[in-house]
């Protein structure tokens, strides 16, 4: 039984149904939808919506993740990143995000397309902010440096859990170094370039280990952090030891915020990608002195 702070009423506006219509007539795949996100009306509604490109199986088998599986992903849509690029702009985004399934069964695991994707989008709609969230190439440079070359304004990667339940929850094939050690290599090949995470709570970690990986992610130059609870797909997934109730997101959320991180989204409901956009600009705003559009107070 969930927790009252859990229970979320899903509203169907005009914005969600056309925006639903869009993907279904493009072809174009949502994490919303294949991780079954409880945000999802909210930003449709809103007019965003997190896009996964290379396909809906992924080869990996992380314990807590809804996306179907499969050692050899989908046939790749070459046409995707144009049909990406079509839909971000008819929509009328200023900010959008693109993740995708890991693709250990490509030479380049998917890099290039990813690199694809930015530019179509960067090229069909100049003033927009994309936000990239990236699997971890096996830790792989050049995977890494297709995409930092394509000049994404965020790359994200998330460490999902604290080092020791890593091996518990995500596949065998990642780590917490490597995912720490990606997100470093960013810094390192282009430092204009902003960099963010994202841990779910709830599977057994205690307030010790979040804080150390929150310094471990800040001890690799992270910029963003995203911290929600982990809620469980289906029987077939980990479970959940604990529905972590509001107040110790905000506490945790304030730590964070003293470890220098320039957003942490701290909260039940917070995904990667949960209203990416607003902090995105405000820290935008704040390190470039930008003019702000009108309506971002
Ligand atoms: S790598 Fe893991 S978390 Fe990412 S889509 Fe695949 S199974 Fe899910």
């Amino acid at each position: 039984m969930l927790p009252e702070w859990l229970s979320i009423f899903p509203a169907s506006t005009d914005k969600y149904q056309s925006i639903k219509q869009d993907i279904s007539s493009l072809g174009l795949h949502t994490v919303c939808v294949e991780a079954h996100c409880p945000n999802m009306s909210e930003c449709w509604s809103g007019g965003t919506a997190t896009f996964i490109v290379l396909g809906d199986l992924c080869t990996r088998g992380c314990g807590f993740c809804a996306v179907k599986k499969n050692a050899r992903g989908s046939v790749v849509d070459e046409n995707e990143p144009e049909k990406l690029a079509r839909a971000v702009k008819s929509w009328g985004l200023d900010y959008v995000v693109i993740t995708s399934v890991a693709r250990d069964d490509m030479a380049d695991q998917g890099s290039g397309h990813f690199a694809r994707c930015i530019s179509e989008i960067k090229k069909a709609v100049g003033d927009i902010v994309v936000e990239v969230l990236i699997p971890d190439f096996r830790g792989d440079d050049e995977c890494i440096r297709r995409v930092v070359n394509a000049h994404p304004d965020v790359i994200g990667h998330n460490i999902e859990t604290v080092r020791r339940l890593t091996p518990y929850a995500r596949d065998r094939r990642a780590s917490y170094d490597q995912s720490l050690g990606l997100l470093k290599r960013v810094k390192e090949m282009d430092r204009t370039i902003y960099t963010k995470s994202a841990i779910m709570l709830g599977i057994g970690e205690d307030d010790a280990e979040v804080i150390q990986a929150l310094s471990d992610l800040r001890g690799s130059d992270v910029d963003f952090v995203a911290i929600g609870q982990y809620l469980r797909p289906s029987a077939r997934h980990i479970a959940v030891k604990e529905y972590v109730r509001p107040e110790r997101f905000e506490e945790i959320g304030k730590i964070a915020a003293q470890m220098g991180f320039k957003y942490a989204a701290s909260g039940p409901f917070v995904r990667s990608s949960y209203r990416a956009g607003e902090y995105f600009i405000k820290a935008t705003v704040r390190a470039r002195g930008m003019q702000l559009p009108a309506e971002v107070p």
